[in-house]
């Protein structure tokens, strides 16, 4: 992460995304018709990608980035002449295009889908839905509650939508075949953990000891309809991983202070 996207994690749109993506993974049900549009049918099959970069839950953070943008502009609180949530958003993440001329003209006499539209078929909207989900996505992947929920969700989708789709990433148990982890994710996901396993605290940097082993746990198993992502890892010792098994997805929601007090 370089200074000018730490400048954007500032701002208090990306927490109000982040809260909201954190609220329908925990409480997906008012929402399960746009989950399916998101990932059901054939979509589903964006879930058996193995360890994508920009993975699913980046997805689902654009999609709702750009229907809040659809909303808030809908909500009659927002004018084309005193600017769109989404206007700040170009802003904010120094998107900047020459498109002042068309504005002033739709504040004329154009309506504010139009003005949407206009986004959309420019690329704009897409362009900034991804800088946002990038920022919200650095918050989020702290935490591994919201991951664990989020990989839950969507878990249904892996089992019962995507097989029908890409048969060839499925075992003929029916879950996902396991596949390598990248060094990438493996490197992000020690980091994020802090070298240590996330349910007994064993310290796994081995600096003094090569005597434990690290293992990379699919917080919601395979056999549960868990993805092979990154979203999807955590840290933990040997013992822990053995003893969670393939039908629990226990995770630990501590977090080491920076210092005590
Ligand atoms: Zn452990």
């Amino acid at each position: 992460m370089n200074i000018s996207q730490l400048e954007d994690v500032s701002s208090v749109d990306v927490y109000f995304i982040c809260q909201m993506i954190d609220n329908i993974a925990r409480e997906p049900f008012p929402y399960l018709r746009n989950i399916e549009d998101i990932f059901g049918d054939a979509s589903s099959q964006a879930l058996t990608r193995s360890y994508p970069k920009f993975t699913a839950l980046h997805v689902f953070i654009e999609e709702v980035i750009s229907s809040v943008i659809w909303e808030k502009a809908s909500s009659r609180m927002e004018t084309l002449e005193n600017g769109l949530w989404v206007d700040h958003l170009f802003e904010a993440n120094n998107i900047n295009m020459d498109f002042d001329e068309w504005r002033g003209g739709v504040a004329f006499g154009c309506s504010i889908g139009e003005y949407l539209t206009f986004l959309s078929e420019e690329g704009f909207i897409d362009q900034v839905c991804e800088k946002v989900s990038k920022q919200v996505f650095y918050i989020l992947f702290s935490n591994r509650k919201t991951l664990s929920s989020f990989s839950s969700m969507i878990r249904g989708y892996v089992l019962n939508a995507a097989p029908s789709f890409s048969p060839e990433k499925f075992a003929a148990n029916g879950r996902l075949k396991r596949t390598r982890i990248p060094s990438w994710a493996r490197g992000a996901v020690f980091h994020r953990d802090k070298g240590r396993c996330v349910l007994c605290k064993t310290d796994l940097t081995r600096l003094f000891s090569q005597k434990e082993k690290i293992h990379y746990d699919h917080i919601v198993p395979l056999a549960l309809g868990g993805m092979n992502c990154v979203t999807n890892l955590q840290l933990t010792c040997e013992n822990c991983n053995l003893r969670k098994g393939s039908r629990n997805t226990d995770t630990s929601f501590e977090y080491e202070v920076w210092y005590n007090y």
